[in-house]
C-alpha cells in the first residue's frame, strides 16, 4: 500500500495555524464543528439516495458516533453519510476552495482576539480538530465507490493520503488528543458539550459504549451492567419542533450550525405556514456581516429541505438576492422529494414562499425600525448596503425598502435618518431631496458642493455605499419629492432658503460682474470644461466641478471608471463662487484690457484646484506646480 505525502495549499497552512491559536479558549467547539460536518454529510447522502437508492444500501439509520479509546488517547467522530473520495479528501481538507478566501485572509490581523471573530464569519469547520489534537486521521469511504482512503496530518504543512480498509460508507475522524486534552476522553464532558452545541442536530449523536465513566466501587451490579450506547441529543429537526419548546440558546446553536457562524443572531424568525402551501421557515439575520456578503455571485446560503430531507443550499429562487445575508432553513411540504434543479427554477411553490418570506422579513424589519430604532441602526449598518440593492431590483417592494433605508445627513450628526424624517424637515419652498455620494463619509462631508446648503441650513443626505449611485438613479421620487444630487445640474438655493446671517455676508454679486471673467475662463479652458457658470452652492470655496444634468454624476463616473468601464468623454461644468474674494478680484481684473494673458494661469489653477477638491488627478502636474510657484513668488518674491 502506498502512502503519498502532499503539501497543504499555502493559505490552508496559514489558516490552520491561526485557527489552532485563536480558538484555544473555546476549544470544545471542535466537537460541534465535526458533528455539524457529519450531519451535513448525512443530509447529502439522504438526498443522493433519493435518485439512487443503492447508495443507502442496508445502512439506512443515519447517525454520528463518538468513540473514545482512553489508552490510545483518541476520540473518533464517525458518520455513515456521503463520504469523500480520494480527490475530495485532498480538495476539501488540503485546500480552501471556498469563494472569498483570499479576501478573508487579507482581513486577518494577526491579533488573536480580532481574528477569532473573523474566523467565526468564515467558518472554521474541520480545522478546529487540530486545536486539541497532535494529529488527525480521516478515513473515508465515498458512497457508491469501492475504495476507502485515509488522510492524515499533524496540521503543520503536509498531509498523507493512503488506501484504507473500511468497508462501510462514511467518514471517521480520529483525533489523537494532545496530552493536556484528556477531558475529551470523558463521557460526562462529551455528553455536556454535545447537549450544549449539537442537541438540535436532526440525526442521533451516539456515544458508543465505553468504560470511561469509572464504575463506582462496591456498586452491587458493577459486573452485571454492560456499558450501553447512549444517545446524547434530541435528534429531531429543530425547526419542526414547537416554538414554545425551543430555548433561545438552542436557536443560537442551530444558527451556529446552519450558518457556520460564531456570533449571536441579530434576529430569529420561526414561522410555520399552513394553508394552500405548507412550509416552515427558521431564518436568522446574523449579528455581524458574513465575510462574503459582497462576493459577485451574490448567492443565497439558505437551506431548502423538503419534508425534513435536505435538498440544496444553492437555490436561487428562495430569496431575493438583497436578502442574501439571511441564514437558516426553509422546509417545504408541497414539493416532491426528488425535485430537480429545473423544477426549482420555475416552481410556483417556491415563488409563493419567496414572496411570503420577503414580506415577512420586511414587516419584521419595519417593526424593529419603529420600536427599537437603535437596534435597527445596528442592522442597517451591517446590511443596509445590501438592502439598497432591492430598491432598484424589486419594484414591488421598492416603496417599503425606501422607507426602511437609513442615511447619515449633514444636519443630524452621526444619527441615521430615514427619508420620511428628511421630508418632515424640508424647508418651505424645498421640493427636492438633496444627496451627495462618495467613498468616504468624511470626504463627502467636506465636499465644497455642500457649502451653500450648509450656509442656508438645508439638509443633505450623505451616501457612501457603491450601490447608492445606482439606486438613486432608478427611483423618480420619494413621497412625490425627486432625489437630487448636489454634484449634478443647477441649483436655486436662494429661492428655498435665504442665506442665514445675511448682514454679515457680502451681498450676492450682481449679474454682469463676473461675465467678463466667465468669457475669459471659457476661452482659456476650452474643451477641458463643458461650461463655466456662477453658483450659489458654494460658500467658502472659490470653485467646484459639477456634472451636467444630462451627464453621468461625478461619483458614479468614478465608480464606473474604477470598474474598468469605458465612459463617453464628458467634461464637467466649472462653477465659480461670485461671493468669494478671489473670484471677485479676478472678475475685476478680467474687465481690464489685456487681462487675457495675466489671467490664463489663474484659469488653469482654478480648474486644477476644483479637480483636487474632487479627488481627481491633475492632468499636467508639472504645469500646475509651475503656475502655483509663480503665483506664490508674486506674493512673496
Ligand atoms: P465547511 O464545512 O465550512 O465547508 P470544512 O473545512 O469543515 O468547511 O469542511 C470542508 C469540506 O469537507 C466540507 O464542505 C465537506 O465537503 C467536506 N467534509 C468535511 N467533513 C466531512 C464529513 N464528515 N463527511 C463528508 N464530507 C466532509
Amino acid at each position: 500500500m502506498t502512502t503519498e505525502t502532499l503539501n497543504f495549499q499555502a493559505e490552508t497552512a496559514k489558516l490552520l495555524h491561526i485557527v489552532a491559536n485563536a480558538l484555544y479558549s473555546e476549544k470544545e467547539i471542535f466537537l460541534r464543528e465535526l458533528i455539524s460536518n457529519a450531519s451535513d454529510a448525512c443530509d447529502k447522502l439522504r438526498y443522493a439516495a433519493l435518485t439512487n437508492a443503492s447508495l443507502m444500501a442496508d445502512d439506512a439509520e443515519l447517525q454520528v458516533t463518538l468513540t473514545v479509546d482512553a489508552d490510545a488517547k483518541t476520540l473518533t467522530i464517525a458518520d455513515n453519510g456521503i463520504g469523500m473520495s480520494r480527490d475530495e479528501l485532498i480538495e476539501n481538507l488540503g485546500t480552501i476552495a471556498r469563494s472569498g478566501t483570499s479576501n478573508f485572509m487579507e482581513q486577518l490581523t494577526g491579533d488573536d482576539s480580532k481574528d477569532v471573530a473573523l474566523i467565526g464569519q468564515f467558518g472554521v469547520g474541520f480545522y478546529s480538530g487540530f486545536v486539541v489534537s497532535e494529529s488527525v486521521d480521516v478515513t473515508s469511504h465515498r458512497a457508491g465507490e469501492d475504495q476507502a482512503w485515509t488522510w492524515s496530518s499533524d496540521g503543520l504543512g503536509e498531509f498523507t493520503i493512503a488506501e484504507a480498509e473500511q468497508a462501510s460508507r462514511g467518514t471517521s475522524i480520529t483525533l489523537h488528543l494532545k496530552d493536556e486534552e484528556g477531558e475529551f476522553l470523558e463521557a460526562h464532558r462529551l455528553r455536556s458539550v454535545v447537549k450544549r452545541y449539537s442537541d438540535h442536530i436532526a440525526i442521533p449523536v451516539i456515544l458508543t459504549a465505553i468504560a470511561a465513566d469509572p464504575v463506582e466501587e462496591g456498586s452491587e451490579d458493577d459486573a452485571a451492567e454492560e456499558p450501553q450506547d447512549e444517545k446524547l441529543n434530541e435528534a429531531s429537526a429543530l425547526w419542526a419542533r414547537n416554538k414554545s419548546d425551543i430555548k433561545k440558546e438552542q436557536y443560537t446553536e442551530f444558527y451556529h450550525h446552519v450558518a457556520h457562524a460564531f456570533d449571536e443572531p441579530w434576529s430569529t424568525v420561526h414561522v410555520r405556514a399552513e394553508g394552500k402551501i405548507e412550509y416552515t421557515m427558521l431564518l436568522f439575520i446574523p449579528g455581524t456581516p458574513p465575510f462574503d456578503l459582497f462576493h459577485p455571485d451574490r448567492a443565497s446560503k439558505l437551506k431548502l429541505y423538503v419534508k425534513r430531507v435536505f435538498i440544496t443550499d444553492d437555490c436561487e429562487n428562495l430569496i431575493p438576492s438583497y436578502l442574501r445575508f439571511l441564514r437558516g432553513v426553509v422546509d417545504c411540504e408541497d414539493l416532491p422529494l426528488n425535485v430537480s434543479r429545473e423544477l426549482l427554477q420555475n416552481s410556483p411553490v417556491l415563488n409563493h414562499i419567496k414572496n411570503a418570506l420577503t414580506k415577512r422579513i420586511l414587516s419584521d424589519l419595519e417593526k424593529k425600525a419603529t420600536k427599537k430604532p437603535e437596534d435597527y441602526a445596528v442592522f442597517w449598518k451591517n446590511f443596509g448596503a445590501v438592502m439598497k440593492e432591492g430598491i432598484y431590483e424589486d419594484f414591488e417592494q421598492r416603496e417599503r425598502l425606501m422607507k426602511l433605508a437609513r442615511f447619515t445627513s449633514t444636519t443630524q450628526g452621526d444619527a441615521l435618518v430615514s427619508l420620511e424624517d428628511y421630508v418632515s424637515r424640508m424647508k418651505d419652498k424645498q421640493t427636492e431631496i438633496y444627496y451627495a455620494t462618495g467613498d468616504d463619509i468624511e470626504m463627502v462631508r467636506k465636499s465644497p458642493q455642500l457649502e451653500g446648503y450648509a450656509a442656508r441650513g438645508i439638509e443633505v443626505l450623505l451616501m457612501t455605499d457603491a450601490v447608492d449611485d445606482f439606486w438613486v438613479r432608478s427611483v423618480t421620487d420619494f413621497d412625490g419629492k425627486p432625489l437630487k444630487s448636489v454634484t449634478q445640474g443647477g441649483t436655486d438655493l436662494n429661492d428655498i432658503a435665504p442665506e442665514e446671517n445675511t448682514e454679515d455676508k457680502p451681498e450676492a454679486a450682481p449679474e454682469g460682474d463676473t461675465s467678463s471673467l466667465i468669457v475669459l475662463l471659457k476661452q482659456e479652458l476650452g474643451d477641458a470644461v463643458k461650461d463655466v457658470r456662477t453658483t450659489d452652492r458654494l460658500a467658502e470655496s472659490p470653485v467646484c466641478l459639477v456634472a451636467d444634468e444630462a451627464d453621468i454624476d461625478i461619483n458614479l463616473a468614478k465608480l464606473l471608471k474604477a470598474q474598468g468601464q469605458e465612459l463617453p468623454p464628458s467634461s464637467r461644468i466649472l462653477e465659480i463662487n461670485p461671493r468669494h474674494d478671489l473670484i471677485k478680484s479676478l472678475a475685476k481684473a478680467a474687465t481690464d484690457a489685456g487681462a487675457t494673458d495675466r489671467l490664463a494661469d489663474a484659469a488653469h489653477l482654478l480648474l486644477d484646484q476644483a479637480r483636487i477638491l474632487e479627488g481627481d488627478p491633475v492632468p499636467d502636474p508639472a504645469a500646475f506646480a509651475r503656475r502655483l510657484s509663480q503665483a506664490m513668488s508674486a506674493k512673496f518674491g
